[in-house]
């Protein structure tokens, strides 16, 4: 496990960031924030999907206005997003908002930034600097050669220095860029730089899947390296996509514990016995609408499934037109191969209501057995060149000699 890098902390309403708190999942709304039923129904369906932090644009005086009734019902901390107007960022501090973002390219007079910084410091709300390579200050640009994470950085540290002049720290810093090189780099030199928490995002990354792909190889790959204390996933989706992402990539890199379920289906081969993707989506379906918070394993044969999963909670391998259910790699009921999914389910629920090793305990005692005679018959049938692997090796060097 990687250690992660020390920061300071502030509080995001409720939700601590940075020094050492869990990385927390921020998302944004795209309903008009003046639309406060449309705004809320979408705050409760991230922070059902595991935001942690919500941010709405606070982009006209009804958008102001839509947060301060919004605020007060949200499940969520709200972060208001402020472009240009630094007075729709006093605004929304008196709407009750639980954090700023300023972007340091769009608001630039002085007097402005350290006017909105004084009344943070008063109320304790914190502001996030979110420098963005897309809407980088042209001076900052000029002065470090172009958009290079030296420039995104000093855009950062020079707001920081506004802020410092009143006397305001309570800061957290984003520095994101489409390109992911220069998102990665611009990070790395941050985290050199201030031990501020950070807020990782690649932005306009696109919809999904290169979308995710961008992100995750962005915000992965710093966290790996123990940097970031926040992050977000920019879609061109429904932002329900974007919690899933986070949440889904920090269950993964084992930086959050597991709310949700994990499935985990091998790639098929020459040796499956059922179709593979079908058998994953029905379960992935049945189990996400269950909320099953379990590791689960979709495997196309009992030669091999239930030894390649043995790490997962519970599983299911085909073999011989029946599904081998099993837990913790051991085979623990034989079942039609019609009621995979349904057994499947059923098991999930029970360990859920039970626990592991009451459902160990409960095994069909037959079950290894059957399991153990299946496999081998189809070794027998398939051989151990399931794949015709070695047949091909022969025929191309019957060609190529
Ligand atoms: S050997 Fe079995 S479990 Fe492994 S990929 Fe092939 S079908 Fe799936």
């Amino acid at each position: 496990m990687v250690e992660r890098r020390v920061t300071r902390q502030l509080m995001v309403g409720k939700v601590p960031v940075g020094g050492g708190a869990p990385v927390s999942i921020q998302s944004m709304t795209t309903t008009k924030t003046s639309d406060v039923e449309g705004t809320l129904t979408q705050i409760y369906a991230l922070a059902a999907t595991g935001a942690d932090i919500v941010r709405c644009t606070c982009n006209e005086e009804e958008a102001a206005e839509g947060l301060a009734r919004i605020v007060p019902r949200s499940p969520v901390p709200i972060v208001a997003d402020i472009h240009f107007q630094y007075r729709l960022a006093l605004a929304a501090l008196e709407a009750g908002v639980q954090a700023l973002r300023l972007n340091p390219g769009n608001i630039r007079n002085p007097q402005h930034i350290k006017t909105v910084a004084t009344e943070a410091r008063e109320r304790n709300v914190p502001i996030r600097i979110g420098v963005n390579a897309g809407s980088l200050d042209p001076d900052m640009a000029a002065k470090h050669g172009g958009i290079t994470p030296e420039a995104l950085v000093a855009s950062a540290m020079h707001e920081l220095s506004l802020f410092e002049e009143v006397g305001f720290d309570d800061v957290k810093i984003s520095v994101k860029a489409s390109n992911v090189a220069l998102m990665i780099e611009s990070y790395r030199l941050l985290s050199a730089t201030t031990d501020h928490p950070l807020h990782l995002g690649v932005t306009e990354a696109g919809p999904p899947p290169q979308g995710l792909i961008k992100g995750t190889a962005g915000i992965g790959t710093l966290l790996a390296e123990g940097i970031g204390d926040t992050i977000r996933y920019s879609l061109t989706a429904d932002p329900v996509e974007e919690a899933k992402a986070g949440r889904t990539l920090l269950e993964a890199m084992g930086l959050r514990e597991r709310k949700g379920l994990d499935l985990i289906a091998c790639p098929s081969c020459g040796r499956a016995e059922v179709d593979v993707i079908r058998v994953a989506s029905e379960a992935q379906a049945a189990l996400e609408a269950r909320n099953i918070p379990l590791q689960v394993a979709v495997m196309g044969c009992v030669v091999n499934g239930p030894g390649e999963a043995r790490e997962a909670d519970l599983g299911i391998a085909a073999g011989r037109g029946k599904g081998h259910l099993f837990v913790r790699g051991k085979v623990v009921r034989v079942v039609p191969e019609a009621e995979m999914v349904g057994a499947l389910v059923r098991e999930a629920e029970l360990i859920v209501a039970e626990g592991i090793e009451a459902r160990l305990a409960a095994a069909d005692e037959n079950a290894e057995a059957i399991a153990a005679a299946t496999r081998e018959e189809l070794l027998q049938i398939q051989g151990t060149d399931a794949n015709h692997s070695e047949e091909r090796v022969e025929r191309i060097r019957d060609i190529a000699g």
